[in-house]
């Protein structure tokens, strides 16, 4: 059996080398690594794929989230309600630029936010909302969009592992995940689900105005050269990342598919077990499948209900099974975090999951041997 990785980048590049090895030879021999042209290229590609009017591509998904802050024009002290099981970079953003985090507590079947939090944490000074579509499947956003109209306020999605997921409104509108609030955002970190060979990321809008001042903010404020009109950032996605990207946007919904197979294949394997819960898949399906693109699995993430969890992951090691525990810690009680504000019975969920949950070996290259293996472990270890 080939040695299991949590995520194979390798095995991606082999199939793609040539061309991006040529890519990067072209801009090394043009020496246009900022802003060269596979920049705007790439920007246009994925305009298209996700159908969306503007991509402002920038350096990285936690650059993307505060420029997008940044944009919308939020002040200090503006309350910023987002999910506390989510990676740290929601909310610091949130803190760095002042604005109140209120974090909020998440479903506990789709791991991402639960509705009726929000509703009970907005205040008259609640000027935003952040969904994270957290492992790769979008969070409601039929009634996120409906509570920021009713309340008037802004909706960021944190699409940083949810790229080319699909949200099936109610309505029946198909529509990518974050394309669907004021403003949205990725990253393309190797380990995503679009990564490149470094750090990456965009903002999406469909709004004219905020994608002029956004283009100008990952610029140093920048809108005619070397006239400043607003305080911005350096935040260039470049030259040779954009072409990494370029190579593999054709292939994304090839490696949404193949991770998609592989889930369907862990949901095979713990069909019927107990002490375990597979990740459900909402918005649109009831199963996965891949006509939908409900979800596009950058974890699959399973609760172990036993108590074994913690010692799961030392078995795991032993195994040679690498797998990872995201998240351990609720946003709530990190050092950096702490606000009397909170109170821990307003976060059953989140408290309950990072107990619970593990995320398996999810790539595109997994293999059926290496699934058998993976799950017949930890059967055996979690049911033994
Ligand atoms: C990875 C990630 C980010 C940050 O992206 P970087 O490119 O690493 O800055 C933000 N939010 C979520 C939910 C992420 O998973």
């Amino acid at each position: 059996m080939k040695k299991i990785q949590m995520v194979d980048l390798k095995g991606q590049y082999h199939e793609i080398k040539d061309q991006v090895n040529t890519a990067i030879d072209n801009i090394l021999e043009t020496s246009a690594f900022i802003n060269g042209p596979d920049v705007k290229e790439f920007q246009k590609e994925l305009e298209g794929y996700l159908n969306v009017k503007h991509v402002i591509p920038c350096a990285n998904g936690t650059d993307a989230l505060q420029i997008a802050m940044m944009g919308l024009g939020l002040k200090p002290g503006d309350e910023v309600i987002t999910a506390d099981f989510t990676f740290a970079a929601t909310v610091e953003v949130i803190a760095l630029l002042q604005l109140t985090p209120v974090l909020v507590d998440v479903e506990s079947d789709t791991f991402n936010i639960d509705i009726e939090a929000v509703k009970k944490a907005i205040t008259p000074k609640t000027k935003a909302i952040v969904p994270v579509h957290l492992f790769g499947q979008c969070s409601n956003m039929d009634a996120i969009m409906n509570i920021a109209e009713e309340h008037n306020l802004f909706v960021i999605e944190d699409t940083a592992q949810a790229i080319g997921a699909n949200h099936t409104s109610a309505s029946g509108k198909k529509q990518k995940a974050g394309t669907i609030g004021h403003v949205g955002s990725t990253s393309f970190f190797p380990s995503k689900n679009l990564g490149c060979y470094g750090d990456g990321g965009a903002i999406f809008t469909n709004d004219d105005e905020l994608a002029h001042t956004l283009r100008g903010m990952v610029n140093h404020g920048m809108y005619v050269r070397y006239h400043h009109d607003v305080v911005g950032v350096n935040s260039r996605l470049d030259t040779i990342q954009a072409a990494v990207l370029r190579a593999k946007l054709p292939k994304l919904d090839e490696y949404c598919d193949a991770r998609r197979e592989a889930a369907r294949k862990y949901n095979a394997a713990f069909a019927g077990q107990e002490n375990m819960i597979t990740p459900k898949t909402v918005n649109g399906c009831e199963g996965i499948c891949d006509t939908c693109d409900c979800h596009v699995f950058h974890q699959y993430t399973l609760k172990i209900t036993n108590g074994k969890r913690d010692a799961l992951v030392e078995h795991f090691k032993e195994k040679g099974i690498p797998c990872g525990v995201y998240y351990p810690i609720p946003l709530h009680r990190q050092k950096a975090y702490l606000d009397d504000r909170y109170r821990e019975e307003d976060f059953p969920v989140t408290n309950q999951l990072v107990k619970e949950v593990i995320s398996l070996p999810m790539h595109t290259e997994l293999d059926n041997e290496q699934i058998d293996y993976i799950t017949s472990t930890l059967i055996g270890f979690v049911n033994g």
